[in-house]
């Protein structure tokens, strides 16, 4: 028999990110379509992301797809013009064999980006620009009570026995009993070990550390990036790609490795003779700048529910390398549905909220990661690089599909299932097939009778 959540109850939601603050407005949302006026819900976090710095930010890179602006708008959530900080035109995919563009589409819903927290450190702008509060005021108008508070410690849960959590404001500590605890604490956190201490077979997400900086180039080389991201996979060692993300004032640089990312290898990627290109003339690192190094997942957690317990967002699963504010709203939705409508036992939430992570991420990803596998690849063997620059760059209908296809891995705008059956198309495979032969045979040729 599932175990029904009461009217009355008091949901304890551990994080106020996105898949914090998602879960706190549809499970609120669902209650009141259910006639329940009587369901309380009390966000716990430590930050205030209206503070600027990492401290206050939930340190990602900022970007909003054109169809999550979408829902965003479709769930209520109007962001403030403030918040946004660029429309984004398009991405320019740069290798070391060449440049490849990929224009946007006139959406009416642009791909945005924002700040997480308000803004990076040596910011010089006034008032509250942070993604993540607009998002807490959403959950905040639907009714929850956010607590800055720092959660340091929760009971195994059972049906039988209401969970207590202790928690932490300034110094003083306090213990209080909930129905239900919603885990939102992200990756970044003490709370991973603690919940894999309760010993019911949680297990963390696999994790690697990202490199991040704000980096201010000025106003006139982010007005000549014209809104466009520019991604690059140079083949530089441990750096699967890196993305340069214009905000208003600065630029934000992300590093993607296949390993903890550090200082060493920002400086190694700087110094590399296109970056050096990209950059503008004579730019040299400033002494201090704004910088984080991040977990990033690349694998899921295993059994992310328990009895009166539910691990959703980044603590849970995410579309690899990809979209995750995205991923925290379909776990925080998923979720609160199973709540309110099917049960709070570790078999309810098993068979609908985590079968339903497993549709729409868990799943999807195994064909993501082929596809980061073979970037890694093709951007090491300069041959095949050029092969699908070429293809990239041309006019007919296969240029179209090589198009479509790199347009949704950088966007995350499509499912990584779609694009990997529409990478099978057999046109697509044998002009990148001839293609590579042809650069092959150049490469040997110059080889033999240049000698370079
Ligand atoms: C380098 C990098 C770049 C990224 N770029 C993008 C991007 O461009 N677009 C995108 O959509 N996604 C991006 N992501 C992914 C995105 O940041 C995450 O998927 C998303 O933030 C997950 O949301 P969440 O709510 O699960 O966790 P988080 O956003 O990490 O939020 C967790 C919250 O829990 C709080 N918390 C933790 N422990 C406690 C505790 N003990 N007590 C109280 N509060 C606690 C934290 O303070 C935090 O506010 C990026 C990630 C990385 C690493």
């Amino acid at each position: 028999m599932p175990y029904l959540l009461k009217p009355d109850a008091k949901i304890a939601v551990i994080g106020a990110g996105p898949a914090g603050s998602f879960f706190s407005y549809f499970a609120l949302k669902k209650a009141k379509e259910k006639k329940i006026n009587t369901l309380r819900v009390k966000i716990f976090d430590y930050k205030k992301f209206a503070q600027s710095g990492p401290k206050a930010c939930n340190l990602c890179a900022g970007v909003i797809q054109s169809n999550f602006s979408q829902k965003l708008l479709e769930i209520g959530l109007e962001l403030p013009q403030e918040v946004i900080q660029r429309k984004v035109s398009g991405y320019i995919f740069h290798t070391s064999r060449g440049d490849l563009e990929l224009p946007g589409s006139s959406n009416i819903y642009p791909i945005i980006t924002v700040y997480r927290g308000n803004g990076p450190l040596f910011f010089s702008h006034m008032g509250n620009i942070s993604f993540d509060d607009a998002l807490l005021n959403l959950a905040k108008s639907e009714g929850a009570e956010a607590l800055q508070a720092l959660v340091i410690g929760l009971e195994k849960p059972a049906l039988d026995k209401l969970p207590r959590i202790t928690y932490k404001i300034k110094e003083k500590i306090f213990e209080e009993e909930f129905d239900l605890i919603a885990g939102a604490f992200g990756l970044n956190t003490k709370m991973l070990g603690k919940i894999e201490g309760l010993n019911f077979g949680f297990r963390s997400p696999k994790m690697r550390r990202a490199f991040q900086t704000e980096l201010h180039l000025g106003k006139e080389f982010i007005k000549n990036l014209k809104g466009e991201i520019h991604i690059f996979a140079l083949g530089i060692k441990g750096i699967s790609f890196a993305a340069f993300i214009p905000k208003e004032e600065h630029c934000t640089l992300t590093l993607i490795g296949n390993k903890d990312l550090n200082l060493n290898d920002l400086q190694n990627f700087l110094r590399h003779p296109k970056i050096i290109d990209f950059l503008p003339k004579g730019w040299k690192i400033p002494e201090y700048f704004c910088s984080c190094q991040p977990w990033i997942a690349v694998s899921p957690a295993l059994k992310p529910f328990f009895d009166r317990l539910v691990i959703i967002g980044d603590a849970n699963c995410n579309r690899y390398y990809k979209n995750g504010i995205e991923s925290a709203y379909y776990t925080a939705l998923f979720a609160a549905e199973t709540v309110l409508g099917f049960g709070i036992d570790r078999v309810s939430l098993e068979k609908y909220f985590y079968t339903a992570c497993k549709k729409e991420l868990i799943i999807d990803n195994y064909f993501g990661k082929v596809f980061f596998i073979l970037n890694s690849l093709i951007a090491k063997v300069p041959f095949i690089t050029r092969a699908h620059l070429t293809l990239g760059k041309g006019n007919n209908k296969v240029s179209k599909i090589e198009r479509r296809i790199l347009w949704g891995i950088f966007t995350g705008a499509e499912k990584y299932r779609d694009l990997f059956f529409e990478s099978l198309n057999p046109l697509l495979i044998l002009n990148l097939l001839f293609y590579s032969a042809l650069y092959l045979l150049k490469d040997l040729k110059n080889f033999i009778f240049k000698g370079k």
